[in-house]
């Protein structure tokens, strides 16, 4: 594949999910069955994926086989928690320790690993070794919202590879910039993208908000440009990524990116039944039969609005949902599905970047 290709699935169901984005991609031709393989998900915390804060077991199930089922047997799960949390315990908690013993694949806890030196321009940053050993290191982050940085995804995941002494130095750094340049020190392979069911507004969980769908590509600033428009934010709004950027990690212009959907029949609507702060902004929605891909950037979208102050100025109704196919409708309507409505938001489904701005123009 080329490092412009993002491919995207959607659907519920991670296992046969991400093998087929393997599948499609055509990534394998880059995996030497003699490499050594480091998958990192997200386990920032010790919560299970369905609280919207770490990567669901099933994915990197669904990455194991696959490997296997090629021949790439070298493989290893890595990862350091957040300070204040055990991995020891996150991998406990969050089901990887039973993948580890099914498929007898090590877990990795970088919190006890050993760190190097890595010089990035004046920049000196620790970074655990068994990280930097990898031949072919898979990031799996969760797409998600971040009470300090808007928003983390591929590049903030690395922060995971780093020592906790490091990690609370970042802070003092003031976040963007280390983040931005350990991406340089650390580059990955390939970015797998757990956008299932991602938080709305914090990284260790509690409102988390069904996207259902895997993203997969090669170039991590392009990956968060285009995984930062689905919870309505431009690259510009994020420092990281612009920095990282601007460093040569990747390039971020959407424009220039190929989109490649797959299986988008599975796009199909489901129960949606939203929690805590996505249950307030869903009673702003006339939702019948929306697919969760939809609604999912509606709320995202809704949150961005509340925060920027707009969200009162809004004072139509907003339909979504293919219950409204083929009907006429007074207010707004979000996804090809609401044509009918007397203001209307293409797209199947539309990003919540799009529909902010679409949102943001009918306030009054
Ligand atoms: S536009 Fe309709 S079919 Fe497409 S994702 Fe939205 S609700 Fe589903």
């Amino acid at each position: 594949m080329n490092s412009n290709e993002i491919h995207v699935i959607y659907g519920t169901n991670p296992i046969p999910m991400v093998q087929e984005l393997l599948d499609k991609s055509q990534v394998i031709k880059n995996i030497d069955p003699g490499m050594n393989v480091a998958l990192k998900p997200n386990l920032v915390v010790a919560k299970p994926s369905s609280s919207g804060a770490t990567t669901t077991p099933l994915l990197v199930e669904g990455i194991i086989q696959y490997l296997f089922s090629h021949n790439i047997k070298k493989i290893s799960i890595i990862e350091g928690s957040w300070v204040g949390d055990s991995t020891a315990r996150a991998f406990e908690v969050c089901g990887y320790k039973e993948i580890s013993r099914k498929y007898n694949v090590p877990l990795v806890d970088l919190q006890k690993d050993a760190a190097e030196n890595v010089l990035v321009n004046n920049l000196s940053l620790k970074i655990c070794k068994k990280a930097l050993e990898a031949d072919y290191l898979i990031n799996l982050p969760v797409l998600k919202a971040h009470c300090q940085t808007l928003f983390t995804c591929a590049l903030k995941n690395l922060k995971g590879c780093i020592p906790n002494s490091e990690k609370k130095r970042y802070h003092t750094l003031g976040l963007h910039k280390p983040i931005a340049y350990l991406a340089k020190a650390l580059p990955v392979s390939l970015n797998i993208v757990d956008a299932l069911n991602g938080d709305l507004s914090f990284e260790e969980g509690g409102n988390p908000v069904r996207m259902d769908r895997l993203i997969l590509g090669q170039d991590p600033v392009l990956v968060d440009t285009y995984c930062a428009s689905l919870l309505g934010y431009q690259k510009e709004d994020i420092a990281y990524i612009k920095l990282a950027e601007q460093l040569g990690v990747g390039q971020g212009d959407l424009s220039k990116a190929k989109i490649i959907e797959h299986a988008a029949e599975l796009k199909k609507a489901t129960a949606l039944k939203p929690t805590n702060k996505a249950a307030r902004l869903a009673k702003r929605i006339e939702a019948q039969d929306a697919c969760s891909a939809c609604f999912g950037g509606l709320i995202h979208a809704l949150n961005r609005l509340e925060e920027s102050g707009q969200l009162s100025k809004l004072k139509d109704k907003i339909f979504i949902g293919q219950g409204y196919k083929g009907q006429k409708l007074e207010g707004l309507g979000i996804g090809s599905c609401t044509s009918g409505c007397s203001k209307h938001l293409p797209g199947c489904p539309p990003s919540a970047l799009s529909i902010v701005k679409f949102l943001e123009s009918q306030c009054r």
